[in-house]
């Protein structure tokens, strides 16, 4: 392909050009024809049977409109949690929803505040609305910090973006803290509470987010259904939110902006609870043993509250040397050093056998260390 021109007669936006677009995990491998693919935190266990018959089905109605208003979802949804249907939206991915909420509440002069070592969608949907990406300090153990995040909040902050639990260090906040640092905010200031991971916690003190966007005005937990649920090809997300800012989504989203397949698929996920089940069984042992065996190696992991562990290595240097290490074994892990974590790799938790690769690679790695 020609290099573009270096002045275009067209020209983006200010800060689009600033943007270090996404970078996916890898899912493929040179010389590995089915590598393990423990890059982008998907459900080990694939999508639920329930899921990919609903999903065939709508095949034969591929002409037909989606229902825009995601009726039957939302319902679902609402039953499945005990929220309120009405103040349930859906999005193309949580990612949308998201990117929704850039657009409605931030623009040019405007500061959106996260933690530093959180999701890297936040700096990217704040600069494509023109607004300013401010990165608060976690503590010493990569967890978001109340204190920290309260201390960066200036008259010009309009939303906090917060992963709770975190990718991709797998920390969490508890309740009690969510709630001081919403206490701690001006009330005309979003706060985002993505809870991608919140079926994988299995802590006491643990609240995705639904019991603080009842108690105000101001508050909006997302989720999806690309992990537990297994459906991350189907791009489907959703959030729980104040009526004012239902009524701000529903002008903003495009009236069909998520696919009935996806739709169909979703309904029948959200029901199975026999799937949801296995997946959160399967996750904690496997976390747990692949936890334990890491750090038998004498290696660096925060408690994980996620599908995937944080690596600490020493630097940069071992930690491109472990991914070679895991390559060679078939395993594709996640680079982090766009989330500020150079001396870190991710990695899903798979398959037992898919973490017996990553244990195996992994000892062989700290015997030639
Ligand atoms: C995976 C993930 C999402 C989900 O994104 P989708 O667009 O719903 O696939 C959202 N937030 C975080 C922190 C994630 O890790």
């Amino acid at each position: 392909m020609a290099n573009p021109p270096l002045t275009p007669p067209i020209t983006p936006r200010p800060g689009i050009m600033d943007i270090a677009a996404y970078m996916p995990g890898e899912a493929k491998l040179d010389g590995h024809a089915e590598p393990m693919q423990l890059a982008a935190n998907e459900n080990a266990l694939g999508p639920a049977k329930s899921a990919m018959a609903a999903y065939t089905e709508a095949g034969a109605s591929l002409h037909r409109y989606p229902d825009g208003a995601a009726t039957v979802l939302r319902n679902a949804i609402a039953d499945a949690h005990g929220l309120d249907a009405d103040r349930i939206i859906c999005g193309a991915g949580s990612d949308e929803i998201l990117s929704f909420l850039g657009r409605s509440y931030a623009g040019p002069g405007d500061e959106v505040l996260y933690s530093a070592h959180g999701f890297l969608m936040y700096p990217i949907i704040t600069l494509t609305v023109g607004a300013t990406p401010v990165a608060a300090p976690e503590t010493a153990d990569l967890t978001a910090s109340v204190d920290a995040l309260l201390a960066a909040v200036t008259p010009k902050t309009r939303i906090l973006f917060l992963a709770n639990p975190n990718n991709p260090t797998g920390t969490l906040l508890p309740v009690s803290e969510l709630r001081r640092l919403r206490a701690g905010l001006r009330d005309d200031i979003l706060l985002v509470i993505d809870a991608a991971y919140a079926e994988y916690v299995d802590h006491p003190d643990y609240d995705a987010g639904a019991a603080l966007v009842d108690e105000g005005e101001n508050t909006v937990m997302t989720r999806t259904f690309s992990k537990i649920h297994g459906l991350a090809a189907l791009r489907l997300g959703w959030c729980y939110c104040p009526a004012s800012v239902a009524a701000v989504l529903n002008r903003l989203r495009g009236p069909f902006n998520v696919g009935a397949p996806s739709l169909a698929a979703g309904v029948a996920a959200i029901g199975d609870t026999g799937h949801i089940e296995r997946s959160r069984a399967h996750n904690f042992a496997e976390r747990k043993r692949l936890q334990d065996r890491l750090r038998q190696l004498g290696l660096n992991t925060p408690e994980s509250h996620g599908n995937f562990i944080l690596i600490r290595f020493a630097d940069g240097d071992q930690a491109e040397a472990a991914l070679q290490a895991m390559n060679a074994g078939g395993v594709i892990p996640r680079r982090v050093a766009g989330y500020g974590l150079p001396e870190s790799l991710r990695v899903t938790v798979g398959t037992a056998e898919e973490n017996d690769a990553v244990v195996q690679a992994l000892t062989d790695f700290v015997g030639e260390a």
